[in-house]
């Protein structure tokens, strides 16, 4: 009999997300338990986001407008782009998965940071595509200059998290300019800023300037963390409208669900609730940056909305011990770093209740 699937299925390892509260109340048998392992706002949705969607939930026996006409117009809008140029899907890991499966054959080779964001190597795996692995430099860093060396004619597509998950490091324009310049005009740089509303580095390189200098540059964005829409599913990117059109024939007819469509209108009219996000999450980050090496753990400085904490010795038992005292973090031995915790920013009294419980646990 054949294998039921091919070796890159059998040896693929799943996504592992975030613990949900729910099940780690049952399981701990505690209450008030809360979440800093997804990145999420900790500040919920856009009320106006809310209240677009419960208008719209009458109207779910339809289906969805297949082209997401107002969601594409309001982000062209508000990007300062034409319409041809921005793509919408069902969060940016949708959009990972058509660009691997539109652009990358099986004979073409990628190349991603090792210790980077898994979904990246998920999707490429899941579809047989190959891909090569550089390693970061000290401190938790993109080292550019490798991977721009490694790239070879056959290289098709290069992943950059800028900001990256799950270490909050980032780098500037000076090293993406000098990175974009060596790569061949076939190949496809994609720029993913999950993190760019949370983003402070001084020179950080704006994915939108990219895209209009290099028709081979992708910009890509969500509203799962700042805009605070994880649960209904919308992402974004800016490209070449060659490359648009050819996603629009990959991707499914309705991959964004009405609910997604008004919530992404809405949320993305609603930049006082964006702002309100920062100026907390960036407040919170730097006590959490301040409170935690004391402890001593390694903490690199964050761009993010979380914090990626290195104990120096296996993280696991720590991570066990958080859940005892009903605080979700997430492990990441996935990505290498056994050692590790990342840990969202949350509310004041949620990051108070973190610094005590870690307190506790390391001393
Ligand atoms: C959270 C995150 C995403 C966003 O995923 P969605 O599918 O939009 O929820 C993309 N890239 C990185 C690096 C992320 O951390």
């Amino acid at each position: 009999m054949r294998p039921l699937v091919p070796p890159f299925i059998e040896t693929l390892k799943p996504y592992v997300p975030g613990k949900p509260i729910e099940e780690t109340e049952r399981e701990y048998g505690i209450s008030g338990v809360i979440k800093l392992a997804s990145n999420e706002n900790p500040l919920g949705p856009s009320p106006k986001a809310v209240e677009a969607m419960r208008k719209a939930v009458d109207q779910v026996h339809l289906y969805p407008d297949g082209a997401s006409y107002y969601l594409v117009n309001a982000l062209a809008r508000h990007l300062g782009f034409p319409v041809e140029q921005v793509f919408v899907g069902s969060g940016s890991n949708e959009i990972i998965e058509l660009l691997v499966r539109t652009f990358v054959t099986p004979e073409d080779d990628t190349l991603l940071c090792a210790g980077s964001f898994l979904m990246y190597k998920v999707a490429l795996q899941a579809h047989g595509r190959p891909f090569r692995e550089v390693p970061m430099k000290a401190g938790y860093r993109y080292d550019l200059e490798a991977m721009a060396k490694a790239i070879t004619p056959r290289t098709r597509l290069i992943f950059l998290a800028n900001p990256d998950n799950p270490t909050g490091t980032a780098f500037g324009k000076a090293e993406l300019d000098a990175f974009v310049a060596k790569v061949p005009p076939d190949c496809f740089v994609v720029h993913d800023e999950a993190y760019f509303e949370y983003c402070d580095l001084p020179d950080y390189p704006n994915g939108l300037e990219y895209v209009r200098k290099s028709p081979n540059v992708i910009a890509m964005r969500t509203f799962a963390k700042a805009y605070g829409l994880a649960g209904v599913r919308v992402g974004y990117a800016v490209m070449d409208s060659k490359l648009v059109g050819y996603l629009n024939r990959t991707r499914m007819p309705f991959n964004l669900t009405s609910l997604a469509q008004v919530a992404g209108v809405a949320a993305l009219e609603d930049a006082e609730h964006v702002r309100r996000t920062v100026t907390l999450t960036q407040q919170e980050l730097r006590k959490l940056e301040a409170a935690l090496p004391k402890l001593g753990v390694d903490v690199p400085r964050s761009y993010t909305n979380f914090v990626f904490v290195d104990f120096k010795r296996p993280a696991q038992p720590i991570y066990e011990a958080l859940l005892r005292k009903g605080i979700i973090t997430r492990p990441v031995p996935g990505y290498g770093f056994p050692n590790a915790l990342r840990i969202s920013v949350g509310l004041p009294e949620q990051n108070d209740r973190l610094i005590s419980a870690l307190k506790e646990i390391l001393a």
